[in-house]
């Protein structure tokens, strides 16, 4: 396949020598080049056979959305209407999250969506499981090239799993929700999964929707100011 940087060059050098500024001509190559990395990556995520939850699953589900976004919401792994549809987050924990998210006025499609599992992973009843560490360590290296691509400015981490992915040292989630951490250059605020809010009920239930919707708010003003 031919290399993406090296084709960039070249179109840089050609639109140069046609007149164009180099002020307007880079964040338009840089856009593409977002676009063709990321396309790779979906590729080579479709193709993957690297651990056993790609016998599990029927299908992969990669990341969405907008690869020039400051704003990245990580999840654990895709469930059945994720695998079913291919996409992440559009389950009922995806839409409640994106109820919130509308709520908050961010438009899903402007800012990009993944997990840190891109297969399904099934317990032996064929129910969701959390995904093992092992099955984490092994599909985590696609959400690193995400991150690379995307560099978003804040990753809101949704459950464990996710939060764990940035910092393995972090076993649980109280203690550790809604604290602005660092990865990389990157900030990282820990929140429930909407898969836990909605299993809550009554008090807990309103709880978990503020707190999550508390976390939302400091991750936009995070993505805001950066
Ligand atoms: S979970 Fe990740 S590493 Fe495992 S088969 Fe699927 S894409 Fe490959």
């Amino acid at each position: 396949m031919r290399d993406v940087s090296n084709g960039m060059n070249d179109f840089y050098r050609r639109l140069l020598k046609d007149g164009y500024k180099s002020e307007d001509v880079q964040p338009a190559l840089r856009q593409v080049e977002r676009i063709v990395r990321m396309e790779q990556v979906k590729r080579e995520i479709y193709s993957c056979t690297d651990c056993p939850l790609c016998t599990d699953g029927k299908g992969k589900v990669p990341g969405t959305g907008n690869t020039g976004t400051p704003f990245m919401i990580v999840g654990e792994g895709p469930g059945e209407d994720e695998e079913a549809w291919g996409l992440p987050l559009v389950g009922i924990s995806g839409s409640l999250l994106t109820l919130i998210l509308e709520k908050a006025g961010i438009k899903r499609e402007k800012i990009y969506m993944t997990n840190v599992v891109k297969c399904r992973a099934t317990d032996e009843k064929g129910k969701n499981r959390a995904p093992v560490h092992e099955e984490v360590a092994t599909c985590g290296k696609y959400l690193q090239m995400e991150l690379a691509i995307v560099k978003p400015a804040v990753v809101l981490a949704l459950g464990k799993i996710a939060l764990q992915f940035f910092f393995p040292d972090m076993k649980t989630m109280s203690g550790h929700r809604g604290n602005v951490y660092e990865y990389d250059g990157i900030k990282v605020i820990p929140t429930w999964h909407p898969a836990y809010v909605v299993r809550q009920h009554g008090e807990s239930l309103e709880k978990a929707k503020r707190e999550v919707w508390a976390d939302l708010k400091k991750a936009i003003q995070c993505a805001k100011t950066d």
